[in-house]
């Protein structure tokens, strides 16, 4: 009898996730929210904690042919910041576990460190700890962070409500446009050595895939404005999946405007240069690490002229669905393609 094997790719990152967790069993009262979320969170006497980790590989999440060590140390604390951010708390540890392979020169892990401890310097985060081991396939830095919160300010995935108005802060798109070119001029780069990577044309996009900046900018202010966001989540995997997260976990369905879609020019122009269409860039392109959060329409007044809060659309009952209205006025269903690993 021959056993089953199922491929991972057949559940995908999110299935896969999803079928672990089904036999997980939180039993500690102080676990108030255990998987399924951008971060745990623990209950810390007056206060919470929130606590998350990301993973990043060489060759899987970073490539060093163009990402600057420095730039892959910030990146590192960057993205795990953007998670703590998304439950509206403030980040203040971290740890930073590291493997290396005997490439990496005391010189090289000086220079990842570096862009390690300008991210803590920019968060106002400690960094607490960590791991260092071998590895036989480059570089592998996880990261952990802990930040803190007032327990009824945390913004889960799922208290979105029927008519929220759905917000996205910044520009999307910009950092699978910046990968594409980084990947296109790594490829003239190999066939040419005597080529210079022609990256100075495009300092927005590249810059957004290789130091993106977490939103703590916007937590600040939102608490300034006395408003806590009925759901949150960062934008790490592409719009349209992380608006199906929202609506799953919140029970909800969506309508978002195709014109109200924040894309910067650069990424705009630059995706045309690609032959890619920008509005699917904005939709499913990964890694710009904005916040995508709701809130009740009668904090919209507070945030009406906030220069770099969107309104996208929305909240609408579950049965509704979720859809982009097109510029033309066309309501095609949502589709959430997300950032494929496997
Ligand atoms: P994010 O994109 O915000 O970092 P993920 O999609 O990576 O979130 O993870 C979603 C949820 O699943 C989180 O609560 C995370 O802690 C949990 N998770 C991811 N991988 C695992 C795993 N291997 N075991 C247990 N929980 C996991
Ligand atoms: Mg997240």
């Amino acid at each position: 009898m021959s056993e089953k094997r199922t491929e991972i790719g057949d559940l995908g990152e999110f299935g896969l996730i999803d079928h672990l967790s089904e036999k997980i069993e939180v039993k500690n009262p102080s676990s108030l929210r255990g998987i399924g979320d951008d971060a745990a969170v623990i209950e810390a006497g007056d206060h919470v904690k929130v606590v998350t980790t990301d993973l990043l590989l060489e060759g899987v999440h970073f490539d060093l042919s163009y990402a600057p060590l420095p730039h892959v140390g910030f990146k590192a604390v960057a993205v795990n910041v953007s998670d703590v951010a998304a439950m509206n708390a403030i980040p203040k540890q971290i740890t930073v576990s590291i493997a290396l392979s005997n490439r990496f020169s005391v010189e090289a892990v000086d220079a990842l460190y570096s862009g390690i401890r300008a991210a803590c310097e920019h968060y106002g985060v400690d960094l607490i700890g960590g791991d260092t081991t071998a590895s036989r396939s480059g570089l592998v830095i996880s990261v952990t962070a802990i930040g803190e919160a007032k327990k009824e300010q945390v913004s889960y995935r799922n208290g979105a409500k029927v008519n929220d108005i759905l917000c996205a802060t910044g520009d999307l798109g910009a950092a699978l446009v910046g990968l594409q070119i980084l990947e296109r001029e790594k490829q003239v780069f190999l066939a040419n050595p005597d080529m210079k990577p022609d990256l100075d044309k495009y300092p927005v996009v590249t810059g957004r895939q290789l130091r993106p900046d977490a939103r703590m900018d916007i937590i600040h202010e939102l608490k300034e404005a006395g408003i806590v966001p009925t759901s949150m989540m960062d934008i790490s995997d592409g719009l349209a999946s992380e608006i199906f997260h929202i609506c799953k976990a919140s029970n909800v369905g969506a309508t978002i405007y195709e014109d109200k879609l924040p894309i910067d020019k650069q990424t705009f122009d630059t995706a045309v240069e690609l032959n890619m269409d920008p509005i699917t860039c904005v939709l499913n392109g990964g890694e710009d690490y904005e916040l995508l959060f709701t809130i009740d329409q009668k904090d919209f007044a507070k945030l009406e002229k906030h220069p770099d809060i969107h309104f996208i659309g929305h909240m609408t009952k579950p049965e509704e669905g979720k859809f982009l209205v097109t510029k033309s006025g066309t309501a095609v269903p949502l589709k959430a393609q997300g950032w494929k690993h496997f």
